[in-house]
């Protein structure tokens, strides 16, 4: 069976530097290269979900 990873749609992310989803992640999975831009997802996610809620702007889906 195919593991579920979180993706964030880099069009939906602000990439403001307090990111409740980074934040919330268990496994550190959130990421961004340098101190601008959108975040994506490493694959370390697990795939849990946990992220979702706490994304305000609605980027982050389990596929
Ligand atoms: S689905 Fe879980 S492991 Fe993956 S990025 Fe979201 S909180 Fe982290």
């Amino acid at each position: 069976m195919q593991r579920r990873q979180a993706y964030i749609d880099v069009f939906r992310c602000d990439g403001a530097p307090d990111c409740p989803p980074r934040d919330n992640c268990p496994a550190g999975a959130i990421f961004r290269e340098g101190e601008e831009g959108p975040y994506f997802v490493a694959p370390e996610c697990r795939g849990c979900g946990r992220c979702i809620p706490f994304c305000n702007l609605k980027a982050i889906t389990l596929l």
